[in-house]
């Protein structure tokens, strides 16, 4: 199955679904970023969590960080994603592992401390910032809990990444009532999710995202809408670069330049590496 986020209106209109399928994307942030097998797992989870609360964003341009930082050994887990599904990730430390080999999630990721969500504003005025402290550090139901405590928006979510026989498969999906839903069904909701333990098989079986929703609930009354492609794109340059070492000021450009050695600079997100030789930060010095 490609990646890709399916939108669809499940329980008869009562409610909205995001169906996200990951695992192409995932892996990518795994070979780039040379993630442990554990922090790749939880880093796919929190893909698929920013994949799917993008496709709320209102402009292409917007993009939406989420971070989880939570005090485990993988450091801060850090997804940033737009409407379109371009993501990209990175992780404090990408190779971390646990004492016992096993992949424990929650003790990878830590239970001390947040989830925040940014949203750039288009507009260039001040983010808005959400966060929610984190309940579990599966990641999954830390998200549930931000969009209802921090968005005020009821959601069931699931999500989940894991690797069987080398192949790495990560997906989630998010069901939202909308206005009007029922009592009943918002307790059919929570049914249909936690009835879904098996998403990561699920995906194995079908081929495209919109096959999947309709199998999974046709016994609910399912419309499938669009599907957005996913995949893993990290937007760096010489140029951001260039402009993030002006931003340093001329006295340290030159102290930099005067170590006499090229200026290397890793970009976090796809590991690809810029040099800057002295003499361009002589050179950009001057411009200052
Ligand atoms: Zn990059």
């Amino acid at each position: 199955m490609e990646d890709g986020i399916l939108h669809a209106i499940v329980f008869d209109g009562e409610a909205v679904l995001t169906l996200a399928h990951a695992s192409q994307t995932a892996e990518e942030a795994t070979r780039l970023l040379d993630l442990s097998e554990g922090v790749s797992c939880a880093l796919g989870r929190l893909i698929c969590a920013a994949a799917m609360l993008a496709q709320r964003n209102k402009n292409e341009s917007e993009k939406l960080t989420l971070i989880v930082s939570g005090g485990g050994a993988a450091g801060k887990l850090l997804v940033t994603a737009d409407n379109t599904g371009r993501v990209k990730a990175c992780a404090d430390q990408p190779q971390a592992t646990l004492p016992s080999q096993k992949i424990d999630i929650p003790a990878l990721v830590g239970i001390n401390g947040d989830l925040t969500v940014v949203r750039d504003n288009p507009l260039g005025t001040e983010p808005y910032v959400g966060m929610c402290k984190l309940v579990k550090g599966d990641i999954t139901r830390d998200f549930a809990a931000y969009l209802v405590t921090s968005e005020q928006q009821p959601a069931a979510v699931a999500l989940d990444c894991g690797r069987k026989d080398g192949v790495l498969t990560c997906g989630g999906m998010m069901i939202l009532p909308l206005p009007g839903c029922r009592r009943e069904t918002l307790d059919r909701i929570e049914k249909k999710i936690t009835e879904t333990d098996d998403l990561l098989a699920r995906f194995h079986a079908h081929l495209t995202p919109e096959e999947m929703a309709l199998d999974l609930f046709w016994d609910v009354g399912v419309k499938p809408l669009e599907t957005v492609p996913l995949c893993y794109r990290c937007d760096c340059s010489r140029q951001r670069f260039e402009r993030g070492l002006i931003s340093l000021g001329k006295t340290e450009l030159l102290s930099l330049a005067y170590e006499g050695q090229d200026t290397e600079i890793r970009c976090r997100f796809c590991n690809k590496t810029y040099h800057f030789s002295p003499e361009e930060l002589k050179n950009m010095a001057k411009e200052l």
